[in-house]
């Protein structure tokens, strides 16, 4: 029977055309029906963790697993002949021969490490996002992987929370436009190519919004806000062809999202049509129990199959669990039937029946690692994530000429740099580090290095070697922030100032060089409070965890070779107090009056102002733009028109640079109250200085839509403010009707 299958499976691989669903429908038929149920349910199993990685693997538990069929996929398990050596027990050595499927968390790229998702998400610059994923799937695949886990497209408004630093910011628009990038760049036009990986898009659904910022923790929203905010960058990852999902690990009102059946079957399925599997983060199935919403590993295995959770990562909890609930008719075949026949056909749309090898290849594995052109788009993608927050009396761009004072933990890192999911392999602690990016521009002499203190450590002793260096520096470069693992998973903190000692160390430099530029340089992983230190310094800039070129990219952007153009996606607060606090909150029955400000009983704070330090969409430039002469094709609009808002855009500085144009709506009145603002497109573009370009926005009705309170998406009729501005801070002047 064995060869029989072997050789009838031979033939079918051979048909090959793997862009014809019918084709896979009918492969896929035949080999269900050659399947044992255990072996359906090992399609449903992933496994591998931590301590899998690059090998050997002889006498490991999953190797065994497999070698029975009961794994469908692997996880963190990466190189070409790790995967290939994993890949040959699959398809030699089972009854069947179904070749293993490698995920991996290909976060912010392979190898090559780009800026952390929250950086890049500051360039605004869709092209850059795809090629960034692209580079990262072509370095991924060729190392033996089928799957990343991204994008994480979890709105967030919240920065005590450590998982801000994985999204897009707290902009639904945005990261709805982004998520497609990613989506594209990783999975390609054409998925049967070796070069383009399953993208994943997770988690579903309302990770961000976890109570008071702490990861896993309870989430609790009303249906309007989970359609209006933090389920459309989903759907837009659908509409771009994700072929995966994956579940969060919060409960959502009430019911865990992995075993919640209302968004991953009504919504996810039925709704959308979403056609892909869903895998479970990583053991969350497990985490039903202590959620209190199963009794035990069986009742979790049942439920969150009832809620359409394809494969189970990690939990084993499928593989223990399935066959028996069967057996008793607690469940359907037919329930593992269908997550079986998904996953294997993400299988054949990669080609791996037909080569089961052929992501595993060392040969373009040595080629593509590191290729001097990843590394130069790692560069630039450093560049344009770099936001310049502030720039008071021009302290920045530094001169070529400048002895600079580089003070800092993080100065000379190249480790942290690279942020959370930091890449796979060697290039961790082998980054270009700030110290080695400046080298580049200042003579050996121009540098005068000191480390000042540690990331976190109390230790004051390195202050006057710091103070030393200040004094004898034409300017002051403070490097310095978070270590990388303050924020990512299970990393939320109560308090986002700056850590440890370094804000003390600000003082001391401040007071003995009170006349001096003071530059800091930023590397952290979620807005911060930075009340404090905005004020002894004349410079920010907010490189985030700039990645693998991250000291070339910065340095760039320090000496003016790249004039910034990045702006927040994400608000900074004054004061933890204000959080959450985003731009597009919706208004009080007592906003506080323009007109009398002092006015009680209004809703603010006594002890802090509403506005945020640094609000969404704020970076400034080394030259600077005049917005002038808004115009609109119509004051009204009719539900089937368009309406063309124009502006004209004025480089008015010294420099040559990019703008990120930012178009705002307000909807003034709703059947549900609508955001005080509403992002609703954006345009970067280049302007050399002197130079005018006009910029054109189309709106239609189908873009003033949202989900009212009978869950109808819709556009009303109505008065609706309009802007076109730099940033999120700005009047609205211009007001049009749609009727
Ligand atoms: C994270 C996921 C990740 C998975 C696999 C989980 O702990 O929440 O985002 O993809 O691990 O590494």
């Amino acid at each position: 029977f064995l060869i029989a299958s072997l050789m009838f499976f031979g033939c079918l691989w051979s048909l090959g055309a793997q862009n014809a669903p019918s084709i896979y429908e009918a492969k896929i038929d035949s080999l269900m029906n050659l399947m044992t149920l255990e072996e359906k349910i090992g399609q449903t199993v992933m496994y591998g963790g931590g301590w899998a990685k690059t090998g050997p693997f002889v006498n490991t538990d999953f190797e065994k697993y497999i070698r029975e069929g009961n794994v469908g996929a692997m996880l963190n398990v990466y190189t070409a002949k790790a995967t290939r050596d994993l890949q040959k027990i699959a398809v030699e050595n089972t009854r069947l021969g179904i070749p293993l499927l490698f995920g991996y968390d290909v976060i912010h790229g392979h190898r090559t490490i780009f800026p952390i998702n929250l950086a890049l998400s500051g360039s605004w610059d869709p092209e850059l996002v795809e090629l960034t994923s692209r580079i990262a799937a072509e370095e991924a695949s060729a190392e033996g992987l089928h799957w990343t886990f991204a994008p994480m497209l979890d709105i967030a408004r919240d920065p005590r929370w450590g998982r801000i630093s994985e999204g897009a910011g707290e902009d639904v628009y945005l990261t709805n436009v982004l998520a497609k990038s990613y989506v594209k760049g990783f999975q390609g036009y054409d998925l049967s190519k070796n070069n383009t990986i399953l993208a994943c898009a997770k988690h579903f659904v309302g990770y961000g919004a976890a109570q008071a910022g702490r990861d896993y923790h309870t989430v609790s929203m009303g249906e309007d806000e989970l359609r209006n905010v933090y389920l459309p960058p989903f759907k837009a990852a659908v509409d771009a062809g994700v072929e995966t999902f994956m579940t969060a690990f919060n409960e959502l009102n009430g019911v865990p999202a992995t075993g919640n059946k209302f968004i991953f079957r009504d919504i996810l399925r039925n709704e959308w049509d979403f056609k892909g599997f869903v895998v479970s983060d990583y053991t969350a199935i497990n985490e039903l129990i202590p959620h209190g919403f199963a009794k035990d590993s069986i009742d979790a295995a049942r439920l969150a199959m009832l809620a359409g959770i394809d494969m189970d990562m990690m939990g084993h909890v499928y593989r223990k669990n399935l066959k028996k609930l069967i057996e008793d008719g607690a469940i359907s075949e037919d329930l593992v039937n269908e997550p079986c026949r998904k996953i294997l056909s993400a299988k054949f749309k990669l080609g791996l029946f037909d080569d089961p090898y052929r992501y595993s290849d060392e040969k373009r594995q040595q080629e593509i690692i590191y290729k001097p052109e990843f590394l130069k788009t790692a560069r630039d993608a450093a560049a344009a994530s770099s936001v310049l927050l502030k720039n008071d009396g021009n302290a920045l761009p530094l001169e070529k000429s400048a002895t600079v004072a580089l003070i800092g933990p993080l100065a000379k890192d190249e480790y942290h740099i690279n942020g959370n999911w930091g890449g796979a392999g060697d290039r961790k602690g082998k980054s270009v580090s700030i110290y080695e990016g400046l080298q580049e521009y200042l003579k050996e002499h121009g540098i005068l290095y000191a480390k000042g203190c540690d990331l976190e450590k109390d230790d004051e002793s390195g202050f006057q070697e710091a103070i030393d260096a200040a004094k004898k520096a034409d300017v002051v470069l403070l490097v310095m922030g978070e270590s990388y693992h303050m924020s990512g998973e299970a990393a939320s903190r109560t308090d986002i100032r700056i850590p440890g000692i370094q804000p003390k160390l600000i003082k001391k430099i401040r007071e003995a060089v009170p006349n001096k530029k003071i530059v800091m340089l930023l590397m952290n992983g979620r807005p911060l409070d930075l009340s404090e230190e905005i004020e002894q310094v004349d410079a920010v800039l907010e490189a985030w965890y700039p990645g693998t070129m991250g000291g070339s990219g910065v340095a760039d952007v320090l000496f003016g070779v790249y004039n910034p153009s990045a702006k927040l996606t994400v608000t900074f607060p004054r004061n933890v107090g204000q959080i959450p606090i985003y731009y597009n909150m919706k208004n009080t029955g007592r906003p506080i009056p323009e007109s009398n400000p002092k006015q009680d009983y209004k809703s603010n704070y006594i002890d802090s102002p509403n506005t945020p330090l640094f609000v969404f969409g704020h970076g400034l430039s080394y030259t600077s733009f005049k917005y002038s002469d808004l115009t609109l094709s119509s004051a009204h609009i009719g539900f089937n028109d368009t309406l063309t808002a124009t502006v004209s855009i004025t480089n008015t500085g010294n420099y040559d640079g990019h703008e990120v144009v930012q178009l705002y709506i307000h909807d003034k009145v709703g059947s549900i109250t609508r955001p005080v603002k509403e992002l609703k497109g954006f345009q970067k573009i280049f302007l050399k200085k002197g130079e005018t370009k006009i910029v054109r926005f189309k709106l239609s009705a189908e873009d003033l839509k949202f989900y009212n309170n009978k869950m109808e998406f819709v556009a009303e009729a109505g008065e609706f403010e309009i802007a076109i501005a730099p940033s999120s801070d700005f009047k609205f002047k211009h007001l049009f009707t749609l009727e």
